[in-house]
């Protein structure tokens, strides 16, 4: 069976409150603006001023040498492994992790690789549980060549991993001749809520990046950086993938507005999210896991109500919110206001009251 996502039903409540994903922000007027005027030429050809400024910009904040500008963090994450691994190779991630369960097995189908599921709590895997994974390089057993960290883990929570624990990952990676990848979709959300600048938290990690498409609010875009060879060899795979463009920087202008305006403002997102699971938590038998980030996962069933079907009441009330791996998340963004998720939480207690 093909999956399709359901199409939207002109007869149902329009959308009021979009909790589903910080992937569903629309860009501002004055981000528009920006795109409008962004100066431009042929991506392809590294022609293109908006998108070499952006490429700049990032690299800069990354403390790395150089970066691309990707369609999707998808592509960001595919075109990485691609570079570090060979076919047969295996990959070290978190068992929740996106590379795993969220990019249709292009790990697999493209480069031939397997990636291995490191358990732990909160999306994230200790040190010691990596080490431990780690197996002497003999004739049988598959080459390990990258471990990966999400920083944050999205279905762990938008949980931050703890910079002692990323440069103890780097650590046992180097030691053993692994590459290290950081799949920072949701990276300057941990920057902003921990305080540790984007450059120290990918420090010793040989391929990061961010996502412009989440709660930095753009429409489109991820930029990778490492080093310069590296970002060559990501080069020849986006080619390859047909991820290469043209007057791209119409987008890059987004992003780089975004790097401008949109990141300190994530703590606002981060404050909604605190104040959404404090008011859902106030109510009996709720559970909630306590947000680090922009990420609230609930589950209803102590309320009386079963996610599916608290979701599904919430979606006939004009708010959108998901199901992810059994626990409902919710999602805070630049297009969620404080009395929206005062509007959120008051619905809630209304489902559980009538159920
Ligand atoms: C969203 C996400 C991605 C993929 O990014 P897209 O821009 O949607 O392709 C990768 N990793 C994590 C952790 C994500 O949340």
């Amino acid at each position: 069976m093909t999956y399709t996502p359901a199409p939207r039903d002109p007869k149902q409540t329009p959308v009021r409150i979009n909790l589903l994903s910080d992937t569903q922000t629309r860009p501002t007027p004055a981000m528009r603006d920006a795109m409008a005027r962004a100066d431009v030429g042929d991506e392809q050809i590294g022609d293109d001023p908006t998108v070499n400024l952006l490429c700049e910009r990032v690299a800069d904040l990354l403390g790395k040498e150089a970066a691309v500008f990707m369609p999707s963090g998808t592509m960001c994450n595919v075109a990485a492994t691609l570079v570090h691994c060979r076919p047969g190779d295996e990959i070290l991630a978190h068992e929740s992790a996106h590379i795993i369960a969220r990019e249709g097995g292009a790990h697999a189908a493209l480069g031939g690789f397997q990636i291995t599921a490191l358990p732990g709590a909160d999306g994230q895997f200790a040190p010691d549980t990596f080490r431990k994974a780690l197996h002497p390089r003999t004739r049988y057993q598959p080459p390990q060549t990258v471990v990966s960290a999400e920083q944050t883990a999205n279905i762990g929570g938008g949980t931050i991993w703890k910079k002692t624990d990323l440069d103890e990952v780097v650590q046992i990676a180097r030691s053993n001749g692994m590459a290290t990848h950081m799949d920072g979709a949701r990276l300057l959300n941990a920057c902003v809520a921990s305080g540790i600048s984007a450059r120290d938290m990918t420090a010793g990690w040989d391929s990061a990046w961010i996502d412009f498409s989440k709660g930095l609010g753009a429409p489109i875009g991820g930029v990778i950086a490492g080093s310069r060879d590296f970002i060559d060899e990501v080069w020849r795979w986006k080619q390859r993938l047909g991820g290469s463009m043209r007057q791209a920087g119409i987008c890059a202008a987004a992003c780089v507005y975004a790097l401008d305006h949109h990141v300190d403002r994530l703590a606002d997102d981060h404050a909604n999210a605190r104040a959404l699971a404090r008011g859902l938590s106030q109510i009996a038998g709720m559970q909630v896991q306590q947000p680090e980030t922009n990420l609230v996962f609930f589950t209803p069933d102590g309320a009386g109500v079963t996610g599916d079907r608290m979701v599904e009441a919430l979606r006939n009330r004009g708010v959108l919110l998901a199901m992810m791996d059994g626990r409902i998340r919710a999602c805070t963004h630049l297009d969620v206001t404080a009395a929206m998720i005062d509007e959120t939480v008051g619905l809630v207690r209304e489902i559980v009251r009538g159920a």
